[in-house]
């Protein structure tokens, strides 16, 4: 599943296109997420005959900004959804569900086999109110993460600090291979209560969490199964995670002789040493 890194590997990819307009709309007529109706007018309406102007993005939720129209477009990945570009005439992928034809010849393209992805509009200058959004923490690439709001927000959570962050009402965008590898750099075992952590211990996590964004933006994200970015490229961050999928592996901290673990929390797995998260 694409998390922070990724979409926003994506948001930057697109950028070639900014500024291109947008001539058609075409749609697969298969629904989306939760087999919510597609809005095929309100997508319509939003970029038909509209130069795109700006790509943004808060957690994992990426905004079309189209020129001159009140409402943009927005896009969730989802499980497998892919947001990219092609140059010129080509074949529609399988399973590509929205397309923009663009004045210059290039077509934009959504696709998404699973269908847990999301294109809608949401009214501009508004973002936040829009019900997949109003939930959301802070953005940590956009926004930060406030230090005391961070440790706030731990003391307030009685739940597993694993559960706590993969919330998005915390931080928006951390996901489940991130989050693991956060608490591996933070030291703190993925089972541990959010509201007994000390603050030092917060602040580590907190730091840990935005240096591994960090991190895997340097790389293009991570491609584990079939990311890739707005220009086709797939990411390379999956060589270089610490703990994600590396279950009986030796711990990358070359001091401690633990081995790699993994659990199972609310029916994602959690990758962990025993050793030195505590
Ligand atoms: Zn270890």
């Amino acid at each position: 599943m694409p998390e922070l890194p990724e979409v926003e590997t994506v948001r930057r990819t697109l950028s070639p296109i900014l500024g291109a307009k947008a001539e058609k709309v075409w749609w697969s007529g298969k629904n989306l997420r939760l087999n919510k109706p597609f809005d095929l007018a309100a997508i319509k309406e939003a970029s038909e005959g509209a130069t795109l102007e700006s790509v943004d993005r808060i957690g994992k939720y990426l905004i079309l900004y189209w020129k001159g129209r009140k409402q943009a477009v927005l896009v969730h990945l989802g499980m497998s959804g892919r947001l990219r570009y092609f140059e010129g005439e080509s074949e529609r992928p399988k399973h590509t569900h929205v397309e923009w034809s663009l004045k210059d010849g290039r077509i934009l393209r959504f696709s998404d086999p699973r269908r847990f992805g999301q294109v809608e509009t949401l009214q501009r200058g508004q973002e936040r109110e829009h019900a997949s959004l109003t939930k959301l923490g802070p953005d940590p690439l956009t926004d930060g993460i406030d230090p005391s709001y961070f440790y706030q927000g731990c003391k307030r959570r009685g739940r597993s600090i694993k559960l706590a962050l993969l919330d998005q009402s915390l931080v928006a965008g951390l996901g489940n291979i991130y989050v693991s590898e956060a608490l591996w750099m933070a030291k703190i075992h993925p089972t541990r209560i959010a509201k007994t952590l000390s603050k030092t211990r917060c602040e580590n996590l907190r730091k840990a969490s935005l240096e591994v964004l960090d991190r895997a933006l340097e790389h293009g994200g991570t491609s584990l199964k079939d990311f890739v970015s707005a220009e086709g490229h797939a990411g390379e961050h999956s060589h270089y995670l610490w703990v994600y999928d590396r279950e009986g592996k030796p711990c990358p901290n070359s001091e401690c002789p633990g081995v790699i673990r993994r659990i199972v929390q609310q029916a994602r797995a959690t990758f962990y040493c025993p050793r030195c998260q505590r």
